[in-house]
């Protein structure tokens, strides 16, 4: 049983003023694998005012200087590889081959902020002004449990590269991954309240975050509902926002497509991180004259997507982050059920063998029409719906009728074609033929998937005030 008593404020480890504690269960087993003892709102205040004073200085540094802290923090993390990969499997779940993903992604964000600080102009000439993009001040970031390591890396990464001060909030699930890394941002050494970490729940510590004024900006990852409330109430600080929300993410397959590539691939992007990512590929639109053929695919592949222990480096499908988690996934599987929809492969309760853990049996609906509460709501779990459609426009039609618009898959044979499809969805994001990460290319949601972008340029200038300067000849 391990206890985690400590936050991080102002370059140390502090003991919270906040007195609960919350129990740290194992996916895997349900079994208690710890406790964390979670701040309060003067901690929480405590935090923002060290980022506060330490924006005075860490504000003017050059970006050589920033390069060198963000080398810094690399270095520390490529040291603790199979830490990061085995609490990672442990405390959320994630199987070991989305750990190691994650893992890669988070040394990524630094090369990333690194390559935009050697090629990013804070200086510009617009008209006949100069434009100094300035930090804009203290950030809060507040993430969710589903890759929680990954998006302090990116997000704080980028901070540093602007010149901003941060507090961080992390899933009070993610406590014993947020102790890690807080081991290594402390090992590199960077000046004193640059990143501050508040363990805690989200309608204390968030909320804090959300109403103080000497917070200018938050980054926001998590549910669609969260980042609504947190959006009303920075608004009256009139504070920035970049909000990563949920996705509904259509996956389309066009009738020139390579079935026995396409369809595998859009398992593995509908299960991915065991269906809990906000970029799974949860709505599959297929021709319907190759509904058929899908399906014999579908039965064919499915055994490949091994459900079971995380640590497993041949598992594809872990548990659900909780029991919490679980029962809505079974929740929605019976509302698919409820409404017509037919179970081809999955369907509810625990996998045989895998009773003691939040397991759930990768699901794939047919007979779904985009009108659906599992069509349309997001389950986070590893449920697909199947669409048919009988035109190239229906499919686009269909995969913009969405509240949400984060990201998009298309595949065909035609790579023109796949384009001219690609270019008609609604989403921040469309893959073609694959799945891939540009940290340098922006990532965010249309609609209600978000506000705002990260990575690249875009991702930057998010955390940058522009100031003009007029000189009237
Ligand atoms: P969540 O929205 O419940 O919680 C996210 C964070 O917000 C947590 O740290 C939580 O404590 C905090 N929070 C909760 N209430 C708050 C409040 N009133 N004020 C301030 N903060 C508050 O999300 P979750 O269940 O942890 O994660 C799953 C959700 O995250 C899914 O909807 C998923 O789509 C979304 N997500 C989005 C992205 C993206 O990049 N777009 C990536 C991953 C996950």
């Amino acid at each position: 049983m391990k206890t985690i008593d400590k936050i991080y404020i102002n370059g140390e480890f502090v003991t919270p003023n906040g007195t609960e504690y919350f129990n740290l269960i194992s996916p895997t087993t349900n079994e208690e694998l710890g406790q964390v003892r979670l701040g309060n709102t003067e901690d929480t205040q405590n935090a923002i005012e060290a980022a506060k004073n330490a924006f005075k200085t860490f504000s003017k540094t050059t970006a050589s200087e920033r390069i060198q802290y963000l080398k810094n923090i690399k270095s520390v993390i490529e040291k603790r590889k199979d830490d990061f990969i085995n609490i990672m499997t442990e405390e959320y779940g994630g199987t070991f081959q989305f750990a190691s993903v994650s893992y890669d992604y988070m040394l990524k964000s630094f090369d990333s902020a690194i390559n935009l600080l050697n090629s990013y102009s804070f200086i510009k000439t617009m008209g006949e002004s100069e434009v100094q993009m300035t930090p804009i001040g203290v950030v809060g970031i507040i993430i969710p449990w589903n890759s929680s390591n990954g998006f302090i890396c990116s997000k704080l990464s980028t901070a540093i590269a602007a010149g901003c001060t941060t507090v961080i909030k992390p899933s009070e699930m993610s406590a014993q991954q947020t102790q890690l890394i807080l081991e290594c941002l402390h090992e590199a050494n960077l000046p004193k309240g640059v990143f501050n970490i508040v363990n805690g729940l989200g309608e204390i510590v968030g909320a804090e975050i959300s109403r103080n004024p000497d917070i200018a900006k938050i980054s926001f990852t998590g549910s669609t509902n969260v980042g609504k409330i947190i959006a009303k109430e920075a608004v009256n600080t009139m504070k920035r926002v970049t909000l990563e929300l949920g996705g509904k993410s259509p996956n389309i397959i066009l009738d020139d497509a390579d079935f026995s590539k396409a369809i595998p691939l859009a398992l593995g992007a509908a299960f991915m991180n065991s269906g809990q990512a906000c970029i799974a590929g949860t709505r599959l639109l297929i021709p319907e004259d190759k509904l058929n053929q899908v399906k014999s695919l579908i039965k064919e592949t499915i055994p490949n997507f091994i459900t079971g222990d995380p640590k497993n480096p041949n598992t594809a499908v872990g548990p659900m982050v909780s029991e919490k988690q679980f029962n809505r996934v079974q929740d929605y599987i019976q509302t698919g059920i409820n409404e017509g929809a037919e179970i081809l492969s999955g369907g509810l309760g625990k996998p045989e063998g895998l009773e003691n853990g939040n397991f759930v049996k990768p699901t794939v609906f047919i007979n779904v029409n985009n009108h659906m509460r599992i069509a349309r709501e997001e389950i986070f779990g590893p449920v697909l719906s199947i669409i048919t459609y009988k035109t190239e426009e229906e499919a686009i039609e269909i995969a913009n009728d969405t509240t949400y618009g984060l990201q998009a898959y298309v595949s065909s044979s035609d790579s023109k074609r796949a384009y001219t499809v690609a270019s008609q969805i609604n989403a921040g994001r469309v893959q073609v033929n694959g799945i891939g990460h540009d940290p340098m290319a922006p990532f965010g949601g249309f609609k209600q998937s978000g506000i705002g972008r990260e990575f690249g340029t875009i991702g930057l200038e998010a955390y940058l005030e522009p100031r003009a300067l007029i000189q009237p000849k």
